[in-house]
């Protein structure tokens, strides 16, 4: 296939082609209605540079890989050069923050540049993360600093290679400016470097762009919205009537089950949940301060924004999740006018989840299947043992395909290759020790009935369980190292992170578990909203 320029990219923008357009221009704050979307100008940056590219996104847009190196690149990723053939908007939505309706939102530091549509009919909407004001910036910027663009651009390729559906991220680019923020809402607020990610995605509607006009009795915005995402994103559910938009949510709720069977699979937590975040695609979107499990702890969040009620923990993300779809159902109401449809649609989230948590969980301890009879029990005393001692649970599951389960082999013998994934060793006492040791005894008996060879099981399991996730100390290494102007951990991270199932020999530094001046660090374990 030949690759492409800039220039010749196609753009098919149906976005804003179909959906209705605010008929005012001005970037200043304002309440709009009516209106997917307001046409916004990405703001003119000093002095782009490219310091972070996903080499798979390049192939996906069909680009040449020559372009990437010009400063033509860099000035299209930072909207300093609009090409022919992109529409540029912030669009318009509303959302649940933290368990409250908070109304109007919108990108407030997003803009969307068009939708690139390739030559096998692929659809990729592009859209620059800090590229300046829109009438939903509210009392905020619009930009966005090198440490969240460096963590979002980092995660989103990281999940995509991990198998998590999730927004992607095809560069990442400083913009040559300065932005002040207040890391830690303390009144200590200092000049960051400016940087801004261009993410892909089939589309960015959320959850949010459905509740904001329902939420207005604006029904013909609300219908427009949904016929539009049918149309465009779901046409094998044929043409929109009150049976499709229930098949629709449907399919939904199948698709945010099956992304948060995935982040519970990799230990990951997204931190802000709010409606708002929530992609009608099933996808992991708007990396803020998310975190990465390190000692198994399911009432974990990163994000000190949350710190008081954990509403966004690790172990509560799957009843968030429903309560999100509780709430999209709700808005997606008027369409159907019948409870009926959308109560059977959202019972099946928890049918979905628990049969694909079940699968899941089945395949990170390498069994044949879920046998109900015996594997509850023992997954979840499993989730026991991995509290009592502060416990890497990345390291945890990788290494359990290492352990020696032969009827012969010793408590040692079985332990050796699970120890380097306690962070504390005087926590392992005898009476941890034995119970661990006692699961252990437990889950080779269960290996045993498994029909799985010896092979099988440790192939399925190292598919199942990453060796290397973007632990959150590398991002924040990356993060210092690009502060002061080296950029080359991020590409050497993010190379590491293309392969997370790989042992990758000369690699094995990155997949340590955190050292211990990380443990209270900001930024490796505490962060907040800012960004
Ligand atoms: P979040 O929960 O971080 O995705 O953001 C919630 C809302 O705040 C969204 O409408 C964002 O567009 C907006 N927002 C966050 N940060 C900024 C910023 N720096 N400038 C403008 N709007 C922002
Ligand atoms: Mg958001």
């Amino acid at each position: 296939m030949a690759t492409k320029s800039l220039d010749e990219l196609t753009f098919n923008n149906r976005y804003t082609a179909t959906l209705p357009a605010d008929p005012s221009t001005e970037i200043r704050p304002r309440e709009v209605r009516g209106a997917s979307f307001s046409r916004v100008t990405p703001k003119t940056t000093a002095a782009p540079k490219i310091i972070g590219i996903s080499p798979e996104m390049v192939a996906a847009l069909e680009l040449d890989t020559a372009v990437v190196d010009t400063d033509r690149f860099a000035a299209v990723m930072t909207g300093n050069e609009v090409l022919d053939g992109m529409d540029t908007y912030a669009a318009c939505y509303g959302g649940h923050q933290f368990g409250n309706w908070a109304g109007q939102l919108g990108d407030g530091r997003a803009i969307a540049l068009g939708e690139v549509e390739t030559s096998s009919g692929e659809h990729y909407t592009l859209q620059l993360k800090g590229a300046g004001p829109t009438p939903y910036s509210r009392s905020a910027d619009g930009l966005a600093v090198l440490r969240s663009s460096v963590r979002e651009f980092l995660c989103s390729e990281a999940m995509h290679h991990l198998g998590v559906p999730t927004t992607r991220a095809l560069s990442l680019a400083l913009t040559g400016d300065q932005v002040l923020r207040d890391m830690f809402y303390n009144g200590n607020a200092a000049f960051e470097s400016g940087a801004i990610v261009c993410r892909v995605a089939p589309s960015f509607v959320r959850f949010g762009n459905f509740e904001l006009p329902s939420s207005r009795q604006d029904i013909d915005l609300l219908r427009a919205t949904a016929d539009h995402t049918i149309r465009t994103d779901f046409p094998h559910l044929g043409e929109p009537s009150p049976e499709v938009y229930a098949a629709w949510f449907g399919e939904i709720v199948d698709r945010t089950a099956d992304m948060i069977v995935h982040w519970m699979r990799v230990g990951f937590v997204h931190g802000v949940m709010n409606t708002d975040n929530m992609s009608i695609h099933g996808l992991t979107i708007d990396y803020g301060p998310y975190g990465w499990l390190e000692d198994f702890d399911p009432n974990w969040t990163p994000n000190t924004t949350d710190a008081g009620r954990k509403r966004y923990r690790f172990g509560a993300q799957p009843a968030i999740a429903q309560w999100n779809l509780m709430q999209l159902a709700n808005a997606i109401y008027p369409l159907i006018e019948k409870a009926e449809p959308l109560q059977a649609a959202l019972d099946g989230y928890v049918e979905r989840y628990q049969t694909g948590y079940q699968t899941m969980m089945a395949n990170k301890l390498g069994l044949d299947r879920f046998d109900p009879e015996v594997d509850e029990d023992l997954m979840a005393d499993l989730l026991n043992v991995l509290q009592l001692a502060e416990t890497d649970m990345t390291i945890f599951y990788r290494n359990l395909a290492d352990v020696d389960l032969a009827a012969g082999a010793s408590a040692d013998d079985r332990f050796a290759p699970l120890a380097e994934a306690y962070y504390v060793p005087e926590q392992l006492t005898t009476e941890v020790r034995s119970q661990i040791d006692a699961w252990l005894v437990r889950y080779a008996d269960r290996v045993e009935a498994s029909t799985l060879s010896a092979d099988a099981r440790v192939k399925l399991m190292n598919a199942t369980n990453p060796k290397y996730v973007l632990r959150n100390y590398l991002a924040q290494l990356a993060i210092d190292k690009a502060d002061a102007g080296d950029y080359a951990m991020i590409t050497e991270l993010l190379d590491v992170l293309r392969h997370p199932y790989d042992d990758q020999p000369g690699n094995e530094t990155f997949a340590e578990k955190r050292p211990d001046w990380a443990r209270t660090r900001p930024g490796c374990s505490m962060l907040s909203c800012s960004s």
